[in-house]
């Protein structure tokens, strides 16, 4: 049987382990996922005793994405964004990946969003806001970075390259005027009824996605809703986030279907 798991602390109401298994029972895989929750001082031997056992992968959640960097060998997107959230251990030393960025693209580009040469608004440039940034960027599309501190989104743009440039908050109407795309990457919405964008600069022509999931439907998009934009919810990016982990682990092409309707159950 293959092993597969989360590590991260807390890991207790994580939604990838019937996500995953689901896609176990769809193709008859003999595998399992469970999840861990070292300290977070015991996360070097938490990885070294995962491989030492022979345990397959492992996604990597808060807080452990940027130390576990330094533990494997990171291919460079991973090493661009700054964090890994998927260890494949079947080679000679674990490696090291970021498949939040291919699950934010995915998540846009499966609802028919075109994006080479978009304009791109992100809002947020923590850990989630890298990864999409870079995403958007690798993709073709222009990235307008706005970030509450406008320093950690200069930094964010100097790192992505030439298609990003960073903003303040309060630039967002005039960013999003002849935007094609608006994704949220803040926490804002999570733990109160509130949306990190004016709702009076959202118009028609944007597609909105938000990368918080819980809520499922936040402020934003519900106000992207009554304008009339596109609407994609932080669910679609944790399902392809994990798409792209069980298809670098196994090889296969994921039963989308199946694991979307196990998330989905579950938030
Ligand atoms: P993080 O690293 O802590 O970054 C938080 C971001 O939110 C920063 O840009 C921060 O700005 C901004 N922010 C926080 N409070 C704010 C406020 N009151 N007003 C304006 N901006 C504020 O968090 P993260 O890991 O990137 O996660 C961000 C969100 O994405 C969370 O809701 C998380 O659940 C979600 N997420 C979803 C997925 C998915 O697959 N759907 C994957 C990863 C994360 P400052 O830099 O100014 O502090």
């Amino acid at each position: 049987m293959d092993v597969y798991g989360l590590v991260g602390n807390p890991v207790g109401h994580s939604l990838s382990p019937p996500m995953h298994e689901a896609a176990y029972d769809e193709l008859g895989l003999d595998a399992r996922y469970v999840t861990f929750e070292p300290a977070e001082s015991d996360i070097a031997d938490a990885v070294a005793g995962a491989d030492a056992l022979g345990i397959s992968g492992l996604n990597v959640t808060i807080p452990f994405k940027q130390d576990v960097l330094d533990l494997v060998d990171p291919d460079p997107l991973a090493e661009r964004i700054g964090a890994v959230n998927t260890i494949d251990f079947a080679g000679d030393t674990p490696r090291g990946y970021n498949t939040d960025a291919g699950g934010a693209r995915r998540a846009l580009t499966s609802h028919g969003v075109e994006l080479a040469d978009a304009t791109a608004v992100l809002v947020g440039a923590g850990g989630a806001g890298r990864a999409i940034a870079c995403a958007l960027a690798d993709a073709g599309a222009s990235v307008r970075i706005a970030n509450r501190t406008v320093e950690t989104a200069e930094s964010l743009a100097a790192d992505v390259g030439d298609a990003a440039s960073a903003h303040a908050l309060d630039a967002l109407p005039e960013l999003l005027a002849d935007a094609d795309v608006l994704v949220n990457a803040t926490s804002v919405g999570m733990d109160e009824d509130a949306s990190p964008v004016p709702a009076d600069a959202l118009h028609a022509d944007l597609t909105v996605m938000d990368a918080v999931y819980s809520p499922l439907d936040t402020r934003l998009l519900r106000d992207a809703r009554e304008v009339g934009a596109e609407t994609i919810d932080g669910a679609w990016m944790l399902l392809y986030q994990g798409v792209e982990a069980f298809e670098r682990w196994t090889g296969r092409d994921a039963p989308v279907d199946a694991m979307n309707a196990a998330l989905r159950a579950g938030l």
